[in-house]
């Protein structure tokens, strides 16, 4: 069976040793040692003055939404993970969806002025598949409508713009480090500011409000994260030049056979991953599309259609999208993780190449 995605593991040697610190410590949770080590290591890799480490990635868009006040319309994009929506209305916003650049996915910056009225408070954009939103556009936007900036960076991590971390952007960008993501804490998430009084109330929120035993600074929710996780994000931070110098090349030579197959070349669109976070390809009908994950069904290989369906289509929300709407339904993501094997995907390739070959 190959899976579309499959989490790094570390050598089971290397998350034992942490365990072990956890056990003669007797300190599972709240603020310990292994989620301090972790945030530094963090904001030392990334060249980030701020980092806090959070129970997910979806908490994560929770609390930057609570601490930058959001209410009332919030722009973001239809083409995401369906935390990016529902995160919004859970918060009791209201999502206003602007379509996306069909080059990049991303929200397409030129539609955003269009969308904004006296009732939108935030614009809230996704770095899909690790490519750069359109950052200096977002942020002129943002500047002259008094609007705040929320990056769901849950796809980003390593990514660079403009020589500096793509999570120094936006007053707040946050992660995932959920294990389908290129890094991974098990269950992981994170929000990042240059804003140190955002980060300090951020520091609250993520627990109860606490302020010291007895002192509450306004209400807080658990999103904290515990020495496990953090242990597991320790013990995978080694491997994480590996992990993506291995995706690179698997992204490499998924790309030198699509791009060199007569018969395929002309008729598929390759969206190209800054981070290798994952594979992902347009087709051009959706009949075609599924045409091909069942063929690859068939030989115990999963691909996802990711993003589908296109937010603006969930029952819980209005809006149009028409180019998420159409790209949604043609785009597949295929098998792209660090136990990949080379002889694999070249199964997966020549499968897919049957269904063009008539
Ligand atoms: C994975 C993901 C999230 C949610 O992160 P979790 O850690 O799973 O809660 C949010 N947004 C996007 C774009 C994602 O891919």
């Amino acid at each position: 069976m190959i899976p579309v995605t499959k989490p790094f593991l570390p050598p089971i040697e290397d998350y034992e040793q942490y365990l072990k610190g956890i056990w003669s410590r007797n300190w599972l949770t709240n603020n310990g040692p292994l989620v301090n080590e972790f945030e530094l290591k963090i904001k030392d890799l990334l060249g980030l003055n701020h980092f806090l480490f959070l129970g997910n990635g979806t908490l994560a868009l929770q609390i930057a939404l609570k601490a930058l006040k959001i209410k009332g319309e919030v722009i973001t994009t239809p083409f995401s993970y369906v935390a990016t929506t529902s995160s919004l209305v859970w918060e009791g916003c209201m999502p206003v969806y602007v379509d996306i650049d069909p080059k990049t996915l991303n929200i397409d910056a030129n539609k955003v002025e269009a969308a904004i009225n006296p009732n939108t408070s935030a614009i809230m954009a996704t770095h899909v598949f690790g490519n750069p939103c359109e950052i200096d556009e977002l942020n002129r936007i943002a500047k002259k409508h008094g609007l705040k900036v929320i990056y769901d960076g849950a796809h980003a991590f390593g990514v660079t713009f403009k020589g500096k971390s793509i999570f120094s952007y936006g007053d707040i960008s946050t992660t995932s480090f959920h294990a389908t993501k290129i890094f991974h804490t098990v269950e992981g998430g994170g929000v990042f500011s240059e804003n140190q009084e955002l980060i300090k109330r951020m520091g609250y929120l993520r627990n109860f409000g606490h302020d010291g035993f007895d002192k509450f600074n306004g209400p807080g929710i658990n999103a904290k994260n515990s020495e496990y996780h953090a242990a597991m994000g320790l013990s995978n931070l080694p491997y994480y030049e590996s992990i993506i110098s291995h995706r690179r090349d698997l992204t490499n030579k998924y790309n030198k056979f699509f791009k060199n197959t007569v018969s395929i070349k002309d008729k598929i669109q390759i969206i190209p991953s800054e981070n290798y976070s994952y594979y992902p390809v347009i087709f051009e009908s959706e009949e075609l599309l599924l045409n091909i994950k069942n063929k690859l069904g068939q030989h115990e290989i999963s691909c996802r259609r990711y993003f589908y369906p296109s937010l603006n289509e969930l029952d819980y929300v209005n809006g149009d999208a028409p180019i998420s709407q159409n790209l949604s339904r043609r785009i597949l993501c295929l098998p792209l993780y660090y136990d990949l094997s080379f002889s694999e995907q070249q199964l997966i390739c020549e499968l897919i190449n049957d269904q063009f070959k008539d």
